[in-house]
Order: C-alpha cells, then sequence, then structure tokens
C-alpha cells in the first residue's frame, strides 16, 4: 500500500472507531485533550477480551506464573532505585523558530533507519513507505519542514523526564513529590520479597500484572499507539543467575509472544522482531528484542522482550536495605536474573483492528465499500446478534428467549429487532460480530433459527437448543 492509502485507512479507522464506539477523543466536548482518548462501549469490550486472553494464557493457564495488581503511585525511593528518576527521559530538540518539540532520536531514526520488516522483505515499495512512516507528525514530509517556513533550527538536546509528577498529601513541597508510574514492572520487583514469602513458589517462576502506566511523551500521536496513559500487560520471569538459561528463557519469550498475536488473528506478514542494536542497550540489558507490527503509519513496536539480569532486583535490595535474594536448599541464596515480557494493551488491539479491518470490492456479495471488522471471536465484542425477522407473531419473544439464554451462558450479545435484516447484519459486521442468528417464521413451526456466519456469510438453519454449546465451542 503506497503512503496515501496508508494514511486513508488509519483514518478510516479512526472514524470506525468513533462512529461505533471503539474509541472517542477524550474530553471532546472540552475540545479534547491531547493524545488521550476514552474506550467507548465497543472498546472496552474488546480490550477486556484482549486483556482477559493475555491473562487465562500467561497467568491462570500456567502454574509459574502469578498475578499482582500493585498501586500507581510508589514510595518515590522506587524510581530513584530503578534509574527512572535519572534516566527515564529522552533528548528533547526545539526549533528555535516555530518552538514545535521532538524527540532528537526519533528525527535521526526517520533519516538512517530501516526497519527489520522492510529489510526482511527486501520490498522497496515497503521500504520506503515505512521510511517516510517514521517521520513524526508534525516534521512533514520531507521531515525538515518548519511551520515558520525552511528547514528546522534546532536548539541543543535536553533531557526530559517523561515521569508525571504529582504531591501527596495537603502541601506542594519537595517531600510530598511523587510519580505517576512509567511501567508496571516495578511494583512487581518490590512486592518479589512479598510473593515469594507468600506464595510456594519455586524459580523459574514470573510475577505477571496488567495496569496502567503513564508517560509525558514528548511526540505522542498516531491514534491511540502513543498516549499519555496507557495499559501494559508485563511479566518479570524470574531465573537462576545463568546468561545461557536467561538467553534460552529469552527466546521462549519472543515465540510466546509473537504466538499471541497470531492466535489472536494478527497476520503473519505484520509482524517481525527486531533486535536492538548493541548501543541502544542499557548498560544492565544482556539483550531487547521488540515484536513489531507493520502499522500503516509504519514499522513499530507492539511489545518488548528483555533480558534485565539483576538489575533491578540488585537496586531496590540496595536502596531498600532489605535482603531480595532468593533462597533454595542446597544453593547459596542468590539473587535472580529475570526475563521480561512487556506488552502494551493499547497498540495490541490498535494491530488487531487494523489486522481486522476488511472492506469489500463487492465481489463477496457486500456492497462495494461495506466493512466487515474480521475480528478473532475471542477478542470481538460481541460474539452473537439476535433479530427478530419481524416484530409480530411471537418472533420477538423467541429472539429475547435465545438472547437471554446467551447471555445467561456469558457470551456477550445484542438484541436487535430494527430496520431491514441486511441492514442489521451490516451494523455488526461493522463490530466485528461473528454470528447472527435470525428469527423467522420456521422458527415457529420447527424450532430451528438461521445462524449466519459474519467472514463466510453462510447462512445455516441450527436448532435453538443447541446455539449456546455451538458458539461456546468457538469463543
Ligand atoms: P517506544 O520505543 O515506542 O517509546 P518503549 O520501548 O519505551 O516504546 P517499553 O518501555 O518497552 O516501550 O514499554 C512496553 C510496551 O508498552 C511497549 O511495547 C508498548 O506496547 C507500550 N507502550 C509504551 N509506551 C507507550 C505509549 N506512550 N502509549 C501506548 N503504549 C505504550
Amino acid at each position: 500500500m503506497n503512503q496515501e492509502n496508508n494514511e486513508n485507512l488509519m483514518n478510516k479507522i479512526v472514524s470506525l472507531c468513533k462512529r461505533r464506539g471503539f474509541v472517542y477523543p477524550a474530553s471532546e466536548i472540552y475540545g479534547g485533550f491531547a493524545n488521550t482518548f476514552d474506550y467507548g462501549p465497543m472498546g472496552v469490550e474488546l480490550k477486556n477480551n484482549i486483556k482477559s486472553e493475555w491473562w487465562k494464557r500467561f497467568v491462570t493457564s500456567r502454574e509459574d506464573i502469578i498475578g499482582l495488581d500493585s498501586a500507581i503511585i510508589q514510595n518515590p525511593k522506587t524510581w530513584e532505585a530503578s534509574g527512572h528518576l535519572s534516566s527515564f527521559s529522552d533528548p528533547l530538540v526545539e526549533c528555535k523558530k516555530c518552538h514545535s518539540r521532538f524527540r532528537q532520536d526519533q528525527i535521526k531514526e526517520t533519516r538512517n533507519k530501516k526497519s527489520s520488516f522492510a529489510e526482511a522483505t527486501e520490498d522497496r515499495q515497503i521500504q520506503n513507505n515505512n521510511d517516510q512512516n517514521r517521520i513524526p507528525d508534525q516534521v512533514g514530509d520531507d521531515g525538515q519542514k518548519c511551520k515558520n517556513g525552511g528547514e528546522h533550527e534546532w536548539t541543543e538536546a535536553k533531557d526530559f523526564n517523561l515521569m508525571f509528577k504529582t504531591f501527596v498529601g495537603p502541601t506542594q513541597e519537595k517531600d510530598s513529590v511523587a510519580y505517576l508510574r512509567p511501567e508496571t514492572a516495578q511494583g512487581i520487583f518490590s512486592n518479589f520479597k512479598n510473593v515469594i514469602q507468600s506464595n510456594r513458589i519455586k524459580i523459574p517462576f514470573g510475577i505477571a500484572q496488567i495496569g496502567k502506566a503513564f508517560r509525558n511523551e514528548i511526540t505522542p500521536g498516531n491514534f491511540t499507539f502513543r498516549t499519555l496513559e496507557f495499559e501494559q500487560a508485563e511479566i518479570e520471569y524470574f531465573i537462576e543467575p545463568n546468561k545461557e538459561k536467561s538467553a534460552t528463557e529469552y527466546n521462549k519469550w519472543i515465540s510466546e509472544a509473537k504466538k499471541f498475536f497470531l492466535d489472536l488473528g494478527v497476520k503473519k506478514e505484520n509482524l517481525s522482531i527486531r533486535e536492538h542494536e548493541k548501543d541502544e542497550l542499557s548498560h544492565y540489558s544482556m539483550g531487547t528484542s521488540d515484536i513489531e507490527y507493520n502499522f500503516p503509519f509504519g514499522v513499530s513496536e507492539l511489545a518488548g522482550i528483555a533480558q534485565r539480569s539483576d538489575y533491578d532486583l540488585f537496586q531496590h535490595q540496595k536502596y531498600s536495605g532489605q535482603d531480595l535474594q532468593y533462597r533454595e536448599e542446597g544453593k547459596e541464596p542468590y539473587i535472580p536474573y529475570v526475563v521480561e515480557p512487556s506488552f502494551g494493551i493499547d497498540r495490541a488491539m490498535l494491530a488487531f483492528l487494523v489486522d481486522a479491518y476488511d472492506e469489500s470490492d463487492g465481489s463477496d456479495g457486500r456492497e462495494r465499500g461495506e466493512v466487515t471488522l474480521r475480528l478473532n471471536p475471542k477478542i470481538a465484542p460481541i460474539k452473537v446478534a439476535v433479530f427478530p425477522l419481524m416484530k409480530k407473531e411471537g418472533l420477538p419473544e423467541i429472539a429475547k428467549k435465545i438472547y437471554k439464554d446467551l447471555i445467561d451462558a456469558d457470551l456477550a450479545s445484542f438484541y436487535d429487532e430494527s430496520g431491514s435484516i441486511g441492514r442489521r447484519y451490516r451494523r455488526q459486521d461493522e463490530i466485528g460480530t461473528p454470528w447472527c442468528i435470525t428469527v423467522d417464521f420456521d422458527s415457529l413451526k420447527d424450532d430451528t433459527v438461521t445462524l449466519r456466519d459474519r467472514d463466510t456469510m453462510k447462512q445455516e438453519r441450527v436448532k435453538i437448543n443447541e446455539i449456546v454449546s455451538s458458539i461456546k465451542y468457538h469463543v
């Protein structure tokens, strides 16, 4: 797809999200609030389903990973220990003429970097598009334009800390400064001792957490891709302090993370792995890879897998004065190494939406331009929509009974009796509902209904009393 089509696609997705209640601009009645979004009725269901699939896969279905929900505002020493206070910053440059601010590394990135996706595909067209797409929104197409004319004139880069500062208590003094967490991970490390003391769990094991994180991003943009507040799903997987074990676990997690996206519907050709160059790594990191996705605005990070050695626990031990060593019979106490898979839920949702978006060319029985969201049924906001063909002769009563059976069986469903059947199908296709059920006059005679499949548009007659079990089988 060329850049214009990519932009078009992104605009269409943003507009669908607003129109059908997935994502709204936050504080819209007050003119909005930069790069902050609210999730509407469909969006919250989709996001909850992604989180629940993640939690089921990585926590409840595994013996070696347990969950946690730590506070957003922690003792500020946490961020001293983790290094976020001193070094969680981006190099900021400002144009002396138009005063726009950009991350220096993103401007350089625009000019220098080729994505591994583009290189892997060896597709010059994609490569060109991706290079252009890496340009921050405000820089302009050639990467140089200033809105006051000509090229930008950059100041020297200054470090800009990304943590949001706040005050706890009635006074706004130095001692009452606190921070909104910029990642969920540190709450896991600071609870390491509590978790090992209150659970019978042995290394190797992981602690998982899903929750909000906050970053005062300098160049947010691209819809929900980079926002000021977002949700992370992170695992700290603790292992013996051994480089080979760390490398093995790291490779396993790269595959696990990739599989999560593939199993829930991301197309293989849109995923790629980018291993960080040596000069991108923090001093303690023994390797980091990004799972990247081919977003319409360019190939960008969806999730990251990092080998963090014993750095975090070591730092918290030092700053708290507490013993954070792990004890195992027959071995000297040790601080474990950790491998960290870190997912962004908002970015995952955006990738699922992009991959699912399908506009008919008119050859599949739909009208040209009609939109179907081909979301995996497991994450679709609504699984089944139930329609009476007409509002008479007892059809709505039968349809409402089916609807009630479905919601009683924990299947998110929707009842709709208004408009033509074709229109009702289209409304459901647009929000990704995998199945529609229509109660018609034959239903009165033989207790069957029409079950219509979103993707194939095939319709079959099914027995009313078999609906719940056959849908349950698929989700
Ligand atoms: P980037 O390089 O894009 O700024 P990062 O490397 O700083 O991302 P991490 O610190 O590794 O990101 O965070 C883990 C995950 O959290 C990311 O892979 C991404 O999915 C998500 N994430 C990070 N920052 C944001 C943000 N500002 N908005 C939405 N999601 C984010």
